[in-house]
């Protein structure tokens, strides 16, 4: 017989970050015979509540880094922003996927930027932002409104800053920390989608279906799959993720969330070489859900297909009162809950999310969906019209 591919059962794998991504990358790593072990500054952390270990300690502090390195295989990660030193000395420990390379790049959106315009990928026009003279000049190239950014650090709407009139600059360059930033032109956008890609070791790769995203307070709050665009705008959209994926060379999952602007070019907002919220929904609605392309990635497994056997809606839980519904949500016939054991319900905190699957093909509109959803449709305004695309 020959020697089994890629990582053996009962073998360990590492994860960076104790949250509800790793959460669930350990739940589908279990089902394929793996141990986990999270990194994490947080005791009792949503991750570590599933795995078999954990090294509590902070991601720049390398005496944790080598004593959670001691205990694994393979390294990835559901956080990125572990500090350059760091990611190099994990590397230099274990086999780390994806690599730090593909974290540099997204961890940074100048150098993101940079990398996707090299690579022929279109974003929104951006300049970078290291002092006011910088931001005047940007600000006259780009004109206004536009969207004073954070390089790093940023998530769910955190650094960054709409500028409306000159008046705006002075507070929000001072404002935004880290620098340097960059300026962005406002996108004129139909709707926010993304497509996770799976690539393997051996270059092969399998991105899901666009699904399109709506916001609440900068933080997701639905995604529907799959996307209600055009057929050949869905497809230009997966072309793409799958261009990043190869150009990165990537081991492992990527998101790539994009906008399609209202004359139909589609335009990467940015990447996350990790699971991503906008593929929660695949747990339920596909064979192999994005956290199992993710461990089958990371671990050298062949990697199947990214199919989906229902088209679905999945809806955050964020936050006390939605929170609250738990009891009802278990309660209502459809809908598939998950709760990621956070024990404090802060405002804007993600604490779990739901899913409602439909007949593949069949993703009803608005109002369908809003009944489906049952408690939480009142609880949402419901930002599921899709005006029509150029
Ligand atoms: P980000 O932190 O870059 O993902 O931005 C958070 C949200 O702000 C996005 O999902 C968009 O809704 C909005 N946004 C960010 N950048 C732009 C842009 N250049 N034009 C229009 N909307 C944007």
């Amino acid at each position: 017989m020959s020697a089994p591919r890629g990582l053996a059962p009962n073998a360990t794998i590492g994860i960076v970050g104790g949250g509800q991504l790793g959460r669930m990358s350990a739940l589908a790593a279990a089902r394929l015979g793996y141990r986990c072990h999270i990194l994490t500054p947080e005791p009792d952390s949503p991750a570590a509540q599933v795995s078999a270990g954990v090294t509590l300690g902070a991601f720049e502090d390398q005496a944790a880094l080598r004593a959670f390195a001691s205990h694994v295989d393979v390294i990835t990660f559901e956080f990125e922003n572990v500090s350059a030193e760091g990611l190099d000395l994990l590397a230099a420990l274990k086999p780390v996927h994806p690599s730090p390379a593909v974290l540099r790049i997204s961890q940074d959106r100048a150098i993101e930027k940079t990398f996707l315009n090299g690579i022929g990928v279109a974003t929104a026009p951006w300049l970078a932002v290291t002092d006011m003279a910088s931001l005047n000049q940007a600000a006259s190239r780009l004109g206004l409104p536009a969207i004073l950014k954070t390089t790093r650090l940023g998530y769910d709407g955190k650094g960054q800053t709409m500028l409306r009139t000159e008046a705006d600059f002075a507070a929000a360059f001072a404002e935004l920390e880290p620098k340097p930033l960059v300026l962005e032109g406002l996108v004129d956008f139909a709707c926010e989608i993304s497509v996770i890609v799976a690539r393997g070791t051996d270059g092969g790769s399998t991105a899901f279906d666009a699904v399109e995203n709506s916001h609440r307070d900068h933080i997701l709050d639905m995604t529907f799959a799959p996307a209600r665009i055009p057929a050949d705008i869905a497809a230009e959209a997966r072309d793409i993720a799958r261009k990043v994926a190869d150009a990165l060379d990537l081991v492992g999952l990527l998101a790539v969330e994009m906008f399609v602007a209202a004359d139909g070019r589609v335009l990467v907002n940015e990447i996350a070489p990790r699971p991503h919220n906008s593929g929660h929904w695949s747990i339920d609605a596909c064979p192999a859900s994005q956290f199992d392309l993710h461990i089958r990635a990371i671990a050298g497994l062949p990697l199947p297909q990214a199919t989906r056997h229902a088209d679905a809606v999945m809806k955050n839980l964020v936050g006390p009162e939605e929170t609250a519904l738990w009891p009802e949500l278990l309660a209502t016939p459809g809908l598939i809950p998950h709760l990621y054991g956070k024990a404090e319900a802060r405002p804007g905190r993600k604490m779990g999310h739901v899913t409602r699957l439909f007949a593949l093909g069949g993703l009803p509109g608005p109002f369908a969906i809003a009944a489906a959803l049952g408690p939480l449709a009142a609880q949402d305004e419901m930002a599921a019209s899709n005006p029509a695309i150029a």
